[in-house]
């Protein structure tokens, strides 16, 4: 009855090529996948040592966007040393790469940003501003457990698959220059998800939960404007020059105007990356970096028109030419698969939340008086429901071109508690939890839930059929997804280039030595929770190599 309902829907929608496949399949009993379910997370219990090195020696990378090199070459010899197979460079990224295993039906790609946040160093298990490296980048958004969530839980389901003969792939991704939104929208161009079922993302969080439907914050695109003038002496023959930064200075004036008479829900903010060299030397070249947010594609490309009118004008009132405008990054809103969050969710109240002792508790409120936040800790409870925001009420906020996976393949997103609650996130405090007691269980946690999901994704082809009718009939009905960036914009793989090599030398002194290190902590001398000694003195811990 079941399989006569798909094929006749099948029909009706000319799309069921992977329905179909997924059919053919043969579920397991559900006592015996319980069994497994079980087994695969007291696997990755016994694994938290593994997944504690993961989380510490990604941090002590603390790479940026793009400059992902140690980072990426630590997590894929992870993986080729247990069996992967891995293709580097993917995507014309040199970070990026994608690790498959398996063979068959169906196919599971895992995902989890890697990069870091700039002059977010930071001393871990200290609660207050600590860096180890000033002016460093670090992981002040708590990207370094990602893939250890789902390193971790990948090993535990194929050990599992392999013994019971379970049919299936598993790919295995990572999200480079998420804080640039500029990696994902190029995997999905270069085909990664094009033979994929089911993509299931790990973020980090303050509590272990899912959603499904819209993913709430916004959708972006990021663009670099560029002007060219002319230089002059400033003082000797102002009237011969014609300033690129004038340009710069204007348009961000006629953006401030507009932004006036735009919609509550909009975001957009910018940086300027040139703004000249010297005062006595009129600015030849000078850029500004605009993030435009909106809730859908049609109101983010509106902003980003109204922003190339204000550019152009700008040019035109300074004399100067607009010479590029170029993509740096892009992220489609969120939309997450409800039949695959429902069964994250189900898991993810199996797993329930770690157990925090006196010191991860001790620490986060620590952290929160810091930042001047509510000394609540860490969560008691897990969140109730999993279900979207009623329409209308998503005011904006951050974003992450995990969307543009999600309007791909059927997506979901799993976040575990790594991080410490209300923080205001890109920012130095948000690294202190991430290589402490705190981030380790939180993945740990995490990767439980994960481990239980892919199970269930292998092993209930039912499961992968219901999520792509809600993609298809519910998701993409009236929404078609279109890449935000032009066919002939290429990944801006430069960024970040120079503050790493600035800063590189000095935090390489800092990578984690697990051979000689139980943990990160530990190498650093740092006792956990540290807290602050005075009103002026943050910490004396010991002077580190
Ligand atoms: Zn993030």
């Amino acid at each position: 009855m079941r399989s006569f309902r798909v094929l006749a829907s099948c029909l009706a929608s000319a799309l069921c090529a992977a329905p179909l496949v997924a059919q053919q399949r043969t579920a397991l009993p559900s006592a015996r996948l319980d069994a497994l379910k079980r087994e695969a997370i007291a696997d990755v219990e016994s694994r938290a040592r593994f997944t504690q090195q993961m989380v510490d020696q990604i941090f002590s990378f603390g790479e940026l966007g793009f400059q992902e090199v140690e980072t990426s070459k630590f997590i894929v010899k992870i993986l080729r040393d247990n069996g992967f197979t891995v293709e580097e460079g993917v995507a014309g990224i040199p970070t990026a790469w994608v690790a498959t295993w398996g063979s068959g039906k169906p196919v599971v790609a895992v995902g989890s940003d890697i990069d870091g946040i700039p002059q977010a160093s930071q001393k871990p298990g200290v609660a207050c501003h600590a860096p180890l490296v000033p002016g460093a980048p670090g992981h002040g958004e708590g990207h370094n457990t990602g893939q250890p969530v789902n390193v971790t839980a990948i090993l535990a389901v194929k050990k599992i698959m392999e013994r019971e003969k379970l049919p299936g792939t598993i790919k295995v991704w990572p999200g480079v220059a998420e804080e640039q939104l500029a990696s994902k929208a190029y995997l999905v161009r270069a085909g990664v998800f094009k033979d994929v079922d089911v993509a299931l993302f790990s973020h980090v969080s303050a509590n272990l939960s899912t959603s499904w439907g819209p993913g709430g914050g916004s959708g972006l695109v990021s663009v670099l404007y560029a002007f060219q003038g002319q230089a002059a002496h400033s003082a000797g023959a102002p009237w011969r020059g014609r300033s690129a930064l004038d340009a710069v200075e204007l348009m961000n004036i006629g953006w401030n105007y507009r932004r006036e008479h735009l919609r509550l829900q909009q975001r957009s903010h910018y940086v300027i990356p040139d703004g000249g060299d010297q005062p006595n030397v009129v600015p030849t070249t000078a850029s500004v970096w605009y993030y435009f947010r909106e809730l859908t594609y049609p109101q983010i490309k509106q902003m980003w028109a109204w922003g190339d009118s204000i550019a152009a004008g700008a040019a035109m009132m300074t004399g100067t030419k607009l010479v590029e405008s170029r993509v740096l990054g892009s992220a489609w809103p969120q939309h997450f698969n409800r039949p695959i969050a429902e069964a994250m969710f189900a898991n993810i109240k199996q797993v329930g939340l770690p157990k925090w002792t006196d010191a991860d508790q001790a620490m986060a409120k620590a952290v929160q008086k810091e930042m001047g936040s509510r000394e609540e800790g860490m969560p008691s409870r897990l969140d109730s429901t999993i279900a979207p925001e009623p329409e209308g009420r998503n005011m904006g906020g951050g974003s992450d071109d995990i969307g543009d996976v999600s309007w791909n393949v059927p997506t979901i997103t799993l976040r575990y508690p790594s991080n410490i609650p209300g923080l205001p996130g890109h920012h130095w405090s948000s690294a202190i939890a991430s290589a402490t007691p705190i981030a380790h269980k939180g993945a740990t946690a995490g990767a439980k839930a994960m481990a239980a999901t892919i199970l269930d994704i292998m092993a209930k082809p039912a499961l992968v059929d219901s999520a792509w009718s809600y993609f298809r009939n519910v998701q993409t009905k009236d929404t078609k997804y279109e890449p935000l960036m032009r066919p002939n914009e290429r990944p801006a793989t430069f960024l970040n280039t120079d503050i790493l090599e600035k800063y590189r030398p000095q935090m390489r002194r800092f990578y984690y030595d697990p051979a000689r290190y139980g943990t990160y902590l530990e190498q650093l001398g740092i006792q956990y929770p540290t807290l602050r000694k005075s009103q002026d003195r943050c910490e004396d811990t010991p002077a580190v190599p």
